[in-house]
């Protein structure tokens, strides 16, 4: 689902893209199956939410075992007590507090289809003396030491936060890194959420601020009930676009590196060579999975800029609607055969027009002409290695900072050329 789409001020460029729309569409518009019990247990089955302490109840519903020693397991990271499993089996869980005589204790087990776990009984209240406030203070103090790591190695071990921590003469317990760690990331993720949130917005504010430049998000949304989830994002800033079209080589290719956030994703830029032969890029695509993204940056890439040019030059002298349906059919052509053929039909119609799209080298305008070097990240070479290098630190923001970024390091090499 298209929730927000702006081209450049130029309207042929935005009728060209009106026209592309149609290609780079839904993922998943496809129908959920709805099974009624699970239906029912929802509203009563536990979901992670990093955002959240977690509270047990009697009667909470966990899909499996697993997903309830998971949540146990963290729940006594943050409450920060130890905890004795005298059950702890596929038919049946039972923890308590591990201090002598204090009355915590929760026991649970599968429910009549006998995978989904529910929380039978459960005491929530300790009788233990708990000192929580001093570690409280550390755990926070420590996090917030972590979450500047943490941003570019989402990932890291306890032996890393340890180091860290020795950095500053802390020496942690296993818990506060635990629940150090936990608060880090839990801060990350809200940030980076926080971000993708803002990220309409900030189609706006580009669209207001930078006219010219060519913005699209794209968003899966199986059903309203659901939050519209992030697909990808397709920037070309008006300074890569201009850029572009003075220099105009049908050279392109593709680079891209995995971006270091818990969110993960893929960023990809499309890049040509400028008239000193060094590395200017036209397009960037932050993404979640590659199946459109190339397609997509490819298609930018390779036929906007210059086709749009000579389209331009094409149309003011060869008006027409058909002549103009043919150049796009030819420019967009897969293959040789179909160019041709195309290329045949404008003979037919106009001589003149084909005279001058045949002086024209195919390569400037032709899908099937262009030569395209496809690299990805797992391929090292020099550029790559300097793309990334470029990139630096920004591979571990949040998608909003990262987008700053880029434009302006973006502007920056701009200004010096
Ligand atoms: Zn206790």
């Amino acid at each position: 689902m298209v929730l927000s789409e702006i081209s450049s001020s130029d309207e042929d460029f935005q009728n060209f893209y009106d026209n592309e729309t149609g290609e780079i569409v839904p993922d998943s518009e496809s129908e959920q199956e709805i099974d009624p019990l699970k239906e029912v247990l929802r509203n009563k089955m536990w979901t992670y939410n990093p955002r959240e302490d977690i509270e047990f109840k009697k009667g909470q519903l966990f899909t499996n075992v697993d997903a309830f020693r998971a949540a146990l397991k963290d729940y006594v990271i943050q409450k920060e007590f130890p905890i004795k499993r005298l059950k702890n089996e596929k038919i049946r869980c039972t923890a308590i507090c591990d201090v002598a005589g204090c009355t915590w204790r929760i026991h649970a087990s599968p429910i009549a289809d006998s995978v989904i776990f529910m929380i039978k009984t459960y005491t929530p209240e300790h009788t233990c003396v708990m000192d929580n406030k001093n570690r409280e203070t550390t755990s926070d103090w420590m996090a917030k030491k972590l979450l500047a790591v943490m941003r570019t190695h989402p990932h890291l071990s306890k032996k890393d936060i340890e180091v860290e921590m020795l950095k500053y003469g802390v020496h942690p317990s296993i818990q506060q890194v635990y629940r150090a760690k936990q608060k880090a990331r839990e801060e990350i993720e809200s940030t980076h959420s926080e971000s993708y949130s803002k990220l309409p917005k900030y189609d706006v504010l580009l669209r207001q601020h930078n006219p010219g430049s060519i913005c699209k998000i794209h968003y899966d949304r199986s059903n309203l009930l659901v939050e519209p989830r992030f697909l990808r994002l397709f920037i070309s800033f008006k300074g890569q676009k201009d850029g572009f079209l003075v220099g105009c080589r049908s050279f392109v290719r593709f680079d891209g590196c995995h971006l270091k956030g818990s969110f993960g994703g893929v960023l990809l830029t499309a890049v040509t060579l400028d008239a000193n032969n060094s590395i200017f890029s036209i397009a960037f695509a932050i993404v979640n999975g590659l199946k459109f993204a190339y397609e997509q940056l490819l298609s930018f890439a390779i036929g906007r800029y210059c086709c749009r040019h000579i389209y331009s030059n094409f149309r003011s002298q060869f008006p027409g609607m058909l002549l103009t349906s043919f150049f796009w059919q030819a420019a967009k052509s897969y293959d040789a055969i179909g160019f041709n053929e195309t290329m045949q039909r404008i003979k037919d119609m106009n001589i003149e027009a084909w005279r001058y799209l045949s002086k024209i080298p195919v390569s400037a305008w032709a899908r099937h002409a262009f030569s395209i070097e496809m690299k990805c990240d797992h391929v090292t070479n020099n550029f790559t290695e300097s793309f990334n290098a470029w990139i630096g630190d920004l591979r571990g923001q949040p998608i909003l900072t990262l987008v700053e970024g880029l434009r302006k390091k973006f502007m920056k090499k701009l200004h010096k050329r």
